[in-house]
């Protein structure tokens, strides 16, 4: 059977390149979604790195916020990479006085959490069922601070001084990485969502 499965990548700012290109080399077709016609066409959605106020100030301004909210409530698959997992928390911490989020992972990341002098650093993480380690790039990255009991850890910082710092996590349809693995070319964390995908679509 041909795989006719697309995943869009909310394209109102960030990394959003970058995702298409990884997801096109998972074999799946990757398109840009700024309109609500356009994340109709799809079966997952990438929310990228980037800044995430600005990400959520442009999407109420394209009327995306229900849109999205909805999709996730209803089982929609989405993976959100560093921005992208600031707007998947249901709670965050450190954001501006009225900044949102779309929601649907119950935890509590933390906005900008390394600290300044860290503001970008690459790290070895550790992936759930993977022996092999992966190169985690970090730009002014969030950290999950608390969890609900329905959330999966999937990547945690394998050494130094933030060893054992959960910077992925997994709840039913929904994924979040701390990193930008669009930024590496191991596609391992991008073929996880596209499994999600492949899934939901069964
Ligand atoms: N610090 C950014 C934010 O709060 C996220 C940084 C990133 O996506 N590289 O949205």
């Amino acid at each position: 059977m041909v795989n006719t499965t697309t995943i869009g990548v909310l394209a109102l700012q960030g990394d959003v390149r970058e995702h298409v290109i990884a997801l096109s080399r998972c074999g799946v077709a990757a398109v840009p979604v700024k309109t609500l016609k356009q994340l109709e066409s799809v079966q997952g959605l990438v929310l990228p790195g980037g800044e995430s106020t600005t990400i959520m100030k442009l999407a109420s301004q394209y009327e995306l916020v229900e849109p999205v909210k909805e999709r996730i409530r209803s089982g929609f698959p989405v993976f959100g990479s560093c921005a992208g997992m600031i707007l998947l928390a249901d709670h965050i911490e450190g954001g501006t006085d009225t900044q949102e989020t779309f929601g649907g992972i119950s935890a509590v990341v933390q906005r900008n959490a390394f600290g300044r002098q860290a503001e970008s650093f690459e790290s070895l993480v550790r992936l759930a069922d993977d022996t092999d380690l992966f190169t985690g790039v970090f730009i002014r990255a969030p950290l999950v601070t608390s969890l609900g009991n329905q959330v999966k850890v999937i990547s945690t910082i394998e050494g130094g001084a933030y060893a054992g710092r959960i910077v992925g996590i997994e709840q039913e349809n929904l994924m979040a990485t701390a990193f930008h693995p669009e930024l590496t070319s191991d596609l391992r964390v991008h073929h996880r969502f596209v499994d999600l995908v492949n899934r939901s679509q069964r």
